[in-house]
């Protein structure tokens, strides 16, 4: 593959969207950015440090702040993931719980926030292949990528799916609790005034309400396929 050949994967909160970027990642050699993990480990330092409270936001106090936190992905030999570092803390665990998803919508709205993110995933693209999922990738950080896909499902089957995952991990977490945090989630990021959640004019659509994972990775595989040709 020639240089930079990346590929964009936007779409609505849990709706398989790092599980397609990492099994690209995987097949294709391409390394995998979660920028969803940056406005997460965002937010967490806006909890720690009082900059978010009751979903309000100190915007001084965060504007003076953005110049102190520094993200960074780091990569797990045993897990074979890679990790998001806050400033030298591995935060990989923290930045998934419902308190950081319950208030990450509202750090990601803001433009300095943004620039600060948008200039660092462009950075890191521009000189290897990457597949990056996100909400803006296509439309904003990468309006050049070789493949756009825009990825969707029903609500309830992505918070099903959530669900699944977090109590799988001992979470203790209520079905109707995940569902109304993502359904906020997605009311925020396609409302917001910058970058909202679009799909590009250009990305291809796939709903996998209904679609096994192997059938998904057949589609999405031919697609690649054919931008390589
Ligand atoms: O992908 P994930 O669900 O972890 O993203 C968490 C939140 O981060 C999203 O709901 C959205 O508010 C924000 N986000 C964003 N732009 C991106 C990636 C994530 O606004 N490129």
């Amino acid at each position: 593959m020639s240089l930079p050949f990346n590929i964009a994967i936007d779409g609505h909160s849990s709706c398989g969207k790092s599980t397609i970027a990492k099994s690209i990642a995987n097949k294709y050699g391409m390394r995998y950015i979660d920028t969803g993990a940056m406005y997460r480990a965002i937010t967490l330092y806006c909890m720690r440090h009082d900059i978010i409270n009751n979903q309000l936001v100190q915007s001084d106090k965060l504007f003076k702040s953005l110049n102190d936190v520094s993200i960074a992905f780091e990569f797990n030999t045993i897990t074979g993931e890679s990790e998001t570092i806050l400033n030298t803390e591995n935060v990989e665990d923290l930045i998934r719980g419902i308190e950081v998803s319950d208030n990450v919508s509202i750090i990601a709205q803001i433009k300095q926030v943004r620039d600060k993110l948008i200039i660092l995933q462009q950075d890191i693209g521009r000189s290897k292949n990457v597949v990056m999922d996100g909400r803006d990738i296509g439309t904003k950080v990468f309006p050049d990528a070789k493949l756009k896909l825009f990825v969707t499902a029903r609500p309830e089957i992505r918070a099903k799916r959530r669900y699944d995952e977090l109590t799988q991990k001992g979470n203790d977490v209520s079905f109707y609790e995940i569902l109304k945090s993502l359904n906020s989630r997605d009311k925020h990021d396609i409302s917001r005034a910058i970058n909202p959640l679009l799909r590009a004019k250009d990305a291809v659509l796939i709903d996998n309400s209904d679609l096994s994972i192997k059938d998904q990775n057949i589609l999405i595989e031919n697609l690649i396929n054919n931008k390589k040709s």
